[in-house]
């Protein structure tokens, strides 16, 4: 896969290693990759490490949130969403 795709994705809650980043939405780790009509595969929370700063924290279903992505290379998909 190439380029912006649909994704579910939550913000690193560890904001502070993200100053320099993007201050308007901090710092998005993507999960999955999705589609805009697929309806989350979570009822609770779920545990995410972030993929630069290694932060790891819970995240309601509410924070999660569907985002067009610039996928890294390398992205795993998040466990609970395989
Ligand atoms: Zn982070």
């Amino acid at each position: 896969m190439f380029g912006e795709i649909q994704t579910t994705a939550v913000i690193c809650k560890n904001t502070k290693a993200h100053r320099d980043e993007n201050l308007m939405f901090g710092h998005k780790i993507p999960l999955a990759e999705t589609d805009a009509f697929e309806v989350l595969p979570v009822t609770g929370a779920i545990l995410v490490q972030c993929d630069a700063c290694g932060h790891e924290d819970l995240y309601e279903p509410s924070e999660i949130s569907r985002l067009e992505f610039n996928v890294p290379e390398g992205f795993v998909t998040h466990p609970r969403f395989k």
